[in-house]
């Protein structure tokens, strides 16, 4: 007989599990049960299509059968089973556990976390069994195959017979030692109490036989000698099992730990959730749910394989394990489960993105995914400051996307950074400390903070005392320019050519300016034809010599956006050159160009657009040339 082995990455889980100190080795057996549970789920969901199956809902069990002369633990189960092909790719090779991604070394400690986070799955049979036997029966198939292996030397599959459909484990457990009394796991009050504490709310019954002892029925002769009754023992079968999944438990049974460990075990994440949600919702969509929201964005979140769903069950029946059409994108990070009687179960996957009650599901669940959101931001600010960082960027595609048609449903989940101490605000809290004569809200963007605050754009704005919202994720511009307002109050690039907070007088001042000085701007501007529209007298430049701004309705960010983007069409921003009347440089300029020294004018021209360019944070065209010019002026 051939004695195969394990894959590499098997070998390592198999030998953490063997040589594991975890203290709660007992999780074996829940790990087991649901195995065997979700093996009867899929033989079940067949049933109710296939009458060849032959079985009905209440012919499905788990059995455990403990036998202490052998020291053998059985669970057996009439589900789905498994050809040979499949005893060798699952238990030879465990590819789902997520859980050796996130381990570099074999260390105990780590293996410990690992394994009590997890659901270490079908391995973990390995922390108290010497021996485990797996016999199974696929449904459908002639033949039956019996898996077999003490370890990590290797494992055989022999062919062998068994009468029905469906999967028995037999584990020979390890000898007791001074720490562990493994024995324990063939006691039935033992077995009972963890049954009722891992797997409860598994759907199917967990049964055992389970024996008693009652007093013997007595003579009269003996009743009247008052003696003693004698006991005997009888067997009786029972169900471990409430089988009332989580979500169809009240809400004061449970504790803060129960959901938090179910999403753990359900949806393969290291991390607790942040926050969790049990609705129970009832009148135009009868439905449980639970929705958890990640504290962390999985690593593939935000690219195209990162899978949006929640499972969907018909009355306690998995009928989609991700059902897309039950979150909309903006909330693709919620995970979670919906149980509605109000569904077929014979619907087909196609018809269900059309079926009406789905529909309304989706509704509702999206107001309560709003409603917890808008609490959380209200009553726990620094954990939707955590949420926002991991999923804020989610919700302002959501603004952008679908032409803005979410925009009012998302727009008081926002947050941006303020130049107010650089914190996060909400739209709200800026409209709410908006000076009385302000009238737009203000944001500038860069590609990070530090650089936003060195624009020279910025500093008019700020010295009147003006909030800014900071912009440094791509999609930020493209979502303010789709909200296009907030209670009223209009968005405003500090970039932008009318900020609003000029005095008149000053307005006056520099249009006078401008139009003395008309010729040499045009002259400029014609210098610099292929690179901006316009040369103006800048009103909101103090210090700086010169900036660049935009006029219509692309900016100079959004220009950087869109051509990072995969398509062949570039996107050019109308560019105009802006120079500060105060600075030194506009009275040099002025000079060259009464003398008219045309080509002095041309490099100057250049060299302040080079710099303008460069302020900005964009690639001057000719590095060359400026360079050149810069050596030849010094
Ligand atoms: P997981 O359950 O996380 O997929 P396991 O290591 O527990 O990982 O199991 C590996 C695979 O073996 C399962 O995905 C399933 O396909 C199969 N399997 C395990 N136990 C059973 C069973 N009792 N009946 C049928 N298939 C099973």
């Amino acid at each position: 007989m051939e004695t195969k082995q394990f894959k590499a990455e098997s070998k390592r889980l198999l030998e953490m599990m063997i040589h594991s100190i975890y203290t709660h080795k007992e999780i074996f057996l829940r790990e087991l049960i649901s195995n065997a549970s979700d093996a009867i789920d899929k033989l079940y969901f067949k049933s109710l299509t296939d009458d060849k199956v032959g079985l009905g809902k209440e012919d499905f069990a788990v059995w455990i059968y403990a036998d202490k002369d052998a020291r053998t633990l059985k669970i057996s189960d009439n589900g789905i089973g498994m050809t040979a092909e499949e005893l060798e790719n699952n238990l030879g090779t465990i590819a789902n556990s997520g859980s050796l991604k996130f381990k570099t070394e074999n260390k105990l400690e780590e293996d410990n976390q690992i394994i009590g986070q997890f659901g270490v799955g079908f391995y973990s049979a390995f922390m108290v069994a010497k021996k485990v036997t797996v016999i199974s029966k696929a449904y459908g198939s002639e033949k039956a195959y019996q898996w077999e292996s003490e370890g990590v030397d290797g494992y055989t599959i022999t062919e062998t017979d068994k009468l029905n459909a469906g999967t028995e484990i037999i584990l020979e457990l390890l000898e007791d030692t001074e720490d562990e009394n493994y024995s324990d796991f063939l006691d039935q009050y033992r077995l009972k109490s963890l049954i009722k504490k891992y797997s409860d709310y598994i759907r199917f019954p967990i049964k055992m036989e389970v024996t008693h002892s009652r007093p013997k029925a007595q003579t009269d002769e003996e009743k009247e000698q008052k003696k003693a009754p004698e006991y005997e023992e009888y067997i009786e079968i029972e169900t471990l099992n409430s089988m009332v999944p989580l979500w169809k438990k009240n809400k004061t049974e449970l504790k803060e730990e129960d959901y938090k460990h179910f999403y753990v075990e359900k949806f393969f994440d290291y991390n607790e959730p942040l926050k969790y949600a049990h609705v129970k919702n009832e009148g135009n969509a009868n439905y449980n749910a639970l929705l958890y929201i990640p504290s962390k964005a999985p690593f593939d979140f935000y690219s195209k394989e990162y899978e949006k769903g929640l499972q969907l069950y018909s009355n306690g029946v998995l009928i989609m394990d991700k059902c897309s059409d039950l979150l909309p994108d903006y909330f693709s990070f919620v995970k979670g489960l919906v149980d509605s009687e109000d569904l077929s179960l014979n619907i087909s996957r196609e018809m269900l993105q059309h079926d009406r009650q789905l529909r309304v599901i989706a509704k509702s669940i999206e107001k309560t995914i709003s409603n917890e959101l808008k609490k959380m931001l209200k009553n726990e600010r620094e954990k939707y400051e955590e949420f926002w960082k991991a999923f804020g960027l989610q919700m302002k595609y959501g603004i952008y996307s679908d032409y803005g048609m979410n925009k009012e449903k998302l727009q008081d989940l926002l947050l941006f950074t303020s130049s107010k101490e650089n914190k996060l605000v909400t739209l709200d809290e800026y409209v709410t400390g908006m000076r009385e004569e302000q009238k737009f809200i203000y944001y500038a963007s860069g590609e990070s903070i530090a650089r936003i605050e060195q624009l020279p754009q910025t500093e008019l704005v700020k010295d009147n005392g003006f909030e800014i919202l900071y912009l440094t994720d791509n999609i930020d511009e493209f979502a303010l320019k789709t909200l296009h307002q907030y209670k009223d109050k209009e968005f405003k690039s500090v970039s932008a050519d009318d900020l609003g907070l000029e005095s008149s007088e000053k307005q006056e001042e520099i249009k006078a300016k401008e139009e003395e000085n008309a010729d040499m701007l045009k002259e400029l501007a014609e210098l610099l034809e292929d690179k901006v529209s316009k040369v103006i007298l800048s009103k909101r430049l103090k210090s700086h010599p010169v900036c660049l701004t935009s006029e219509g309705d692309i900016s100079l960010e959004m220009e950087k956006v869109l051509n990072s983007m995969p398509t062949d069409q570039k996107i050019k921003a109308q560019r105009v050159l802006e120079i500060n009347p105060e600075h030194e440089i506009f009275g040099k300029l002025k000079a060259l160009s009464e003398t008219g020294d045309k080509d002095k004018l041309g490099k100057y021209a250049k060299l302040l657009y080079s710099q303008a360019l460069l302020i900005e944070g964009m690639s001057i065209e000719n590095p060359v040339e400026f360079s050149n010019l810069i050596c030849e002026l010094m």
